[in-house]
């Protein structure tokens, strides 16, 4: 039978927690009053993660198993895991339990009232570092300025969706993916609820600050071009303000010879600030044109080394 509800919990190295966060919402699910299935996705982890949802999948057939092949990061995880929902609503949430599953069936009311998006907003995170709540809340503003596309702030991948979103998203074959971005992006009827976000329950975070970066160029680039344009910007305030200082110093050659100092410390000055807007001008450029490219390879999204607990084994291990 299909289930009402699907819940899809990345996990990355999680064994720690695994077990918990298994326990927890089996806890939640069962009091919640309808069907249900649990989607783990198991990225390529080097722990015993993969070997622990083996287990559960042996005991529990509500729990689905897909396991990648490698690592292809949280995003990924999670497109997988919605694609491979059957659920008429999927709920993403993170394995840390630092989302709280208590919070799905006030997710499933919502939607039952009609709402297609209902997304978890953060009114406070504990125990998370002060620098990286600040980058957070930072981001999300500055993300929110830099595009047309209403991003509600403060909110993460925690969120219940209709399959009707869902298979509009499986529309939006993006490789460099921001989810939450594409969702709003998508439209639908969504509403927020507030939550406290935990600690994690055990282990340690997966989002080290290459990842933190890697992320926030994706949704910065994939959802707007503002750093383009600001760089031409730059380039023309720039070119007119030389042009108007060359006059000057011309000017200065011609009319007053005598008054030309030697100025090695100011070429090399100008030679360093203009180099330095150069190269960064073109890192930005090249933020887009690394992403072009991996459009244009047109790999795959991730690779299934196996699944568990699927009702329909001939679906396909991957997707275009
Ligand atoms: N995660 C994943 N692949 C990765 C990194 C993270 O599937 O490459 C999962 C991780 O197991 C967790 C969720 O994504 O369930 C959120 O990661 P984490 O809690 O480490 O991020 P944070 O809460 O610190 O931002
Ligand atoms: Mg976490």
């Amino acid at each position: 039978m299909k289930p009402v509800c699907s819940v899809v919990v990345p996990m990355y190295n999680e064994e720690e927690v695994i077990m918990e966060t298994y326990r927890r919402l089996t806890h939640v699910l069962e009091s919640g009053g309808f069907e249900y299935e649990i989607v783990f996705i198991n990225d390529g982890s080097s722990d015993k993660t993969g070997q622990l949802i083996r287990e559960i999948c042996d005991s529990d057939k509500r729990v689905k198993l897909i396991d990648f092949s490698r690592n292809f990061g949280h995003q990924i995880a999670i497109t997988a895991g919605m694609d491979y929902s059957s659920g008429e609503c999927i709920v993403v949430i993170d394995g840390d339990l630092q989302d709280p599953p208590e919070l799905i069936p006030e997710m499933v009311k919502k939607w039952r009232e009609g709402y297609d998006v209902v997304y978890g907003k953060r009114i406070s995170r504990k125990g998370e570092s002060i620098f990286k709540r600040a980058t957070a809340a930072f981001f999300y503003r500055f993300l929110r300025s830099m595009t047309d596309v209403n991003i509600p702030v403060d909110t993460g991948d925690f969120r219940l969706i209709d399959a009707r979103v869902r298979d509009a998203l499986k529309l939006v074959n993006e490789r460099n993916r921001y989810i939450r971005g594409l969702v709003s992006w998508l439209g639908f009827k969504q509403t927020a609820i507030e939550f406290e976000r935990d600690e994690r329950f055990a282990g340690e975070t997966k989002y080290p600050l290459k990842k933190m970066i890697k992320l926030a160029a994706d949704g910065i680039t994939s959802f707007s071009y503002k750093p383009l344009k600001l760089a031409s910007y730059l380039g023309t305030v720039l070119s007119i303000g030389s042009f108007l200082y060359l006059i000057y110093v011309l000017a200065q050659r011609i009319f007053f010879p005598e008054t030309v100092q030697p100025g090695w410390a100011s070429i090399l000055a100008v030679s360093l600030f203009f180099n330095g807007i150069t190269l960064l001008i073109l890192g930005i450029i090249g933020e887009y044109i690394g992403r072009i490219y991996d459009e244009a390879k047109g790999r795959p999204l991730y690779i299934i080394r196996e699944t568990k607990n699927l009702s329909d084994n001939k679906q396909p291990l991957t997707r275009e």
